[in-house]
Parts: C-alpha cells; sequence; structure tokens
C-alpha cells in the first residue's frame, strides 16, 4: 500500500507489484538541497572545465544506450506504455538529449556589449546553483533528460522528483550516473508524493530554479510556492488541447496523413501532452476522413504492454478510466455519435482499458471539445473557411501544440502564424527535434522553453561584468 512514507510501484496493466520505495519526506528535500547547495560551492561540478562535464555526461549516455533494453522495460511496466513505444521513443529521445546538451554544453558563448573605447561590458553566463526538476509519469526516462541534459551540462545540481509510479527509470538513470563517475551529490533523486517532496522543493529556498511537467493545477500550486518562498524561477510544461487542421487538399497525403492522425492522437494510449485530441476538417473530406481514421482506430492492437506488437495500453488508474468514460458518456448523451470497436476479449483483467474512441458531432459546449481528457479520445469538428478553422483551433485555453495538413505553402504559413501554439508542425505530426525549442502558450506552458540552447536559459543566469578602460 502506497502511504506518506512509502511509494509501492504497482504495473498498471496486472496489478503486480514492482518495488516498494521509501518516500521522500519534507525534511529529506531540504537536506538533500542543502547538500547540493554545499556540493556546487565546493566546485566539483560548477567549476570543472566544460570539456570534462560534457565527457561525464557522454558516458552516462553511452552507459544509457548499454542499458537502453532494460530503462524501456522500467517505464513500460511502471506506466503501462506499449514497451515498442518506450524502445524506439523515448529511450533513444532520452540518449539523444543527454547527448546533445553534453556536445552543446561548450558551444553556449556570452557577449560582449557595444559599450565604447572606455568600457568593456561583458555579459556572462553562470549556472544557477541549485536546481529541481518536478516530473510526470507519462513520459518518465524522457522527460528526466530534457531537464537533467541543460541542467548538469550548465554546471547546476540538480534535485529530480519522478512522478508517484514512475520513479524506477529515474533511480537506475542516478546509478549510470554515478558509474558515469558524476561527482557525488550532483544529481539526487527524490522518489516522493507531489504533495510532500515535490511541494517541498517548490518552497525550498535553497532551489533556484524548478523546471515542472504536469498538470496546469499542480503548476499553479507550483508558481505560488515559488512567490511564496524565494522567488525561485519556475518553468512550467502543462496540458494541451492540441489541433490537427486538415484544409481540403490534406487527403491527397493518403495513408501517411491517416497514420499519422492516428498517432497524434493515440501515442501513449492518448495520455500525451501533445495529443492532436481535436480534428478539425474542411467539411467538404469530412465524410471520407472519419471513415478512414476510425477505420485505423479500429486497427490499432490494444493489448499487454509488454508485447512488442501491443499498440494502447491501460491508462494509468481507474481514475484517469472513469474520468475519460465519464466524458465520453456525457457526450453521448448529450447527442454526440460515438465510434469505437470496443475492447477485445481476454485483456489482462487488472488494467483500465479504454479502446481508442472517435466523437462526431459534439455539441459546442462539451466538455470533450475543451477539456484535457488525456485518453485514447478524439473529437472531429468541421470547419467551411480559414478563419473558421483558425477561431476553433484556438478555442481552448491551452495553447501546446497543432498540426496542419495542406500542400499549399502560403495556406499553411497562414495558419501557423494564425494558431496560438508552442509548436505547429505542417504536415506532419511532430514536436520537432531536439535542436528546436519546445514550450507551450497560454495554460500550456510558462518560463521558457526544453530542448535546444533555448533550454540553458532555464539553467543558467546572466551576469554583467563592467570594466571601465583607461
Ligand atoms: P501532475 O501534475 O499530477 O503531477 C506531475 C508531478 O507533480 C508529479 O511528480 C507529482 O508528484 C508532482 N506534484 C503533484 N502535486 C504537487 C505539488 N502540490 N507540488 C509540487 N509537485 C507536485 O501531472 P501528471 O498526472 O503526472 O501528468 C499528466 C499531466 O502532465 C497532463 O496534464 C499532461 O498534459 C502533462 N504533461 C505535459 C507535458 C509537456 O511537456 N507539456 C509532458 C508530459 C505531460
Amino acid at each position: 500500500m502506497t502511504t506518506n512514507d512509502t511509494l509501492t510501484i504497482v504495473n498498471p496493466a496486472t496489478g503486480q507489484p514492482l518495488a516498494a520505495l521509501p518516500a521522500a519526506s519534507a525534511d529529506d528535500v531540504t537536506k538533500a538541497a542543502e547538500q547540493a547547495r554545499h556540493v556546487h560551492d565546493s566546485g566539483v561540478w560548477s567549476r570543472l572545465p566544460v570539456r570534462e562535464r560534457s565527457a561525464v555526461l557522454l558516458r552516462l549516455a553511452d552507459l544509457m544506450e548499454r542499458d537502453a533494453e532494460f530503462l524501456a522495460r522500467l517505464d513500460s511496466e511502471d506506466a503501462g506504455k506499449p514497451i515498442t513505444e518506450c524502445r524506439t521513443g523515448d529511450v533513444p529521445g532520452a540518449i539523444e538529449s543527454v547527448r546533445w546538451f553534453a556536445e552543446a554544453a561548450d558551444k553556449v558563448f556570452g557577449r560582449v556589449a557595444p559599450s565604447g573605447p572606455d568600457a568593456l561590458g561583458l555579459v556572462t553566463r553562470e549556472p544557477v546553483g541549485v536546481g529541481a526538476a518536478i516530473l510526470p509519469w507519462n513520459y518518465p526516462l524522457a522527460m528526466a533528460c530534457w531537464k537533467l541534459g541543460p541542467a548538469l551540462a550548465a554546471g547546476n545540481c540538480l534535485l529530480l522528483k519522478p512522478a508517484e509510479a514512475t520513479p524506477r527509470s529515474a533511480l537506475h538513470l542516478a546509478a549510470l550516473a554515478t558509474e558515469a563517475r558524476l561527482p557525488d551529490g550532483v544529481l539526487t533523486v527524490l522518489p516522493g508524493h507531489g504533495g510532500v517532496a515535490g511541494a517541498a522543493l517548490a518552497r525550498d529556498p535553497l532551489v533556484q530554479a524548478l523546471s515542472f511537467t504536469g498538470s496546469t493545477t499542480t503548476g499553479r500550486h507550483i508558481l505560488k510556492a515559488a512567490a511564496d518562498s524565494n522567488f525561485k524561477r519556475v518553468s512550467l510544461e502543462m496540458g494541451g488541447k492540441s489541433p490537427q487542421l486538415l484544409m481540403p487538399d490534406a487527403l491527397s497525403y493518403g495513408d501517411e496523413l491517416i497514420g499519422d492522425m492516428i498517432e497524434a492522437a493515440f501515442l501513449t494510449t492518448g495520455q500525451n501532452c501533445t495529443a492532436g485530441s481535436r480534428v478539425l476538417v474542411h467539411h467538404s473530406i469530412a465524410e471520407e476522413v472519419v471513415e478512414r481514421f476510425v477505420a485505423a482506430a479500429r486497427e490499432l492492437l490494444i493489448g499487454d504492454p509488454a508485447d512488442p506488437r501491443t499498440r494502447q495500453g491501460p491508462l494509468i488508474d481507474r481514475a484517469a478510466l472513469d474520468r475519460v468514460a465519464g466524458a465520453v458518456e456525457a457526450a453521448r448523451a448529450a447527442g454526440a455519435r460515438i465510434h469505437t470497436a470496443g475492447l477485445p476479449h481476454g485483456l489482462p483483467a487488472y488494467g483500465a482499458y479504454y479502446p481508442p474512441t472517435v466523437i462526431t458531432g459534439a455539441p459546442a459546449e462539451s466538455a470533450v471539445l475543451t477539456r484535457e481528457l488525456f485518453g485514447p479520445v478524439v473529437t472531429v469538428e468541421t470547419f467551411g473557411s480559414e478563419d473558421e478553422a483558425v477561431r476553433k483551433a484556438n478555442a481552448t485555453e491551452y495553447g501546446l501544440a497543432a498540426s496542419v495538413w495542406t500542400r499549399d505553402l502560403d495556406t499553411a504559413l497562414r495558419l501557423a502564424r494564425g494558431i496560438e501554439a508552442g509548436v505547429v508542425s505542417v504536415n506532419a505530426y511532430s514536436e520537432g527535434d531536439i535542436t528546436t525549442p519546445f514550450g507551450g502558450w497560454k495554460q500550456s506552458g510558462f518560463g521558457g522553453a526544453e530542448k535546444s540552447t533555448n533550454a540553458f536559459e532555464q539553467w543558467t543566469r546572466e551576469k554583467t561584468v563592467w570594466i571601465r578602460t583607461r
């Protein structure tokens, strides 16, 4: 049983207990922050020549590569994620993050201000000192590495709190960091409860920067805690309700379009912050799109996440199932049409399974159109003009991602300019790659992007050194 003192990790597909761990208390967090501050001040990492820091992180990436299969299994078992997704997406992406930031560390330069002949204004970047990362359960290793990569490469110490359900890959990462000869105390993994260890990190006076990925509700708590404590800088990556816009010529992409729509909607069983959970399609092609999309969704293999053929696993828990099923039933009661093949027989009895579901004809005020459901449920709405498409795309409080399908470059660029989101992909479902910034607009994000060299901004602060020349 999970209590305030322990975390019991349970496979969401089978109910099999996987581990019981001590949960970090508020006191543990305080001590870890003091220790991290001490290690930072010692200079063992912060003042290590940057090439040597890179070498440690490159060794860590190599060790992750060695243990890639083990890391994939940890995330798949803890989160109920299909193992194939972990093997082909999460783990290679996590390794790439560590390697890319290790290689980028010595390519971030300071500036010299154009101050004239009487002074030299040097603008340098320094580590913030002690940083903290608070993670969600849906991409445990990948989110850890998006944050750990730039934080450590920039010379900080990092306190990393994984989600309650999925701490094992982060703990293994810490063991690999030790094997890679990262100095003791530079990375501390604190498995624990959000309201205890997470809240303690958010109000800790020694933590100077906190990067959070999770729900908007928790994001608000963290921002308040930062304001009530030491004004630590906070960056928040939160929920989404991302649109997929299909213009009249979109079907010319054929199976590629339908395949990408399926991935956008149902990756990680729809439990994905950038899930393309709202299809907006021009009315002239709506009938054919719905028919092909629903047919493809019915084909997705639902089953045990450990089976490499499985495309849809269980939801993270019963509460998620109740939330998703409740919203779909409310839409049905309000007159919407629900398209689903239902669940196959013989699923692991314990798992909170919900079948891929497409909803058409939901009334404008339905929760399914505006609320993040975090499950395998997609709505389809139609539009008649570009203006209407953009208006509907922007009609949520979120602004994380969007995709646009058209062969007309002018249309694509007009739509990309009109959509309020941090990432707009054209003729693909994509969050970009490690070289492009990722961060939400509106209530999807706040305080700076992840990935790309922009990520260093979260974990460093600028200093002006003003030298009078005579
Ligand atoms: P959550 O907010 O419930 O939990 C996230 C983390 O916050 C966990 O580690 C949790 O222990 C911690 N936490 C909870 N209460 C806290 C508090 N009071 N103070 C400090 N920490 C606290 O979110 P979740 O259910 O784990 O993840 C799902 C959400 O994450 C979805 O909304 C999803 O869209 C979002 N998400 C966003 C991105 C992104 O990059 N934008 C990526 C993945 C997931």
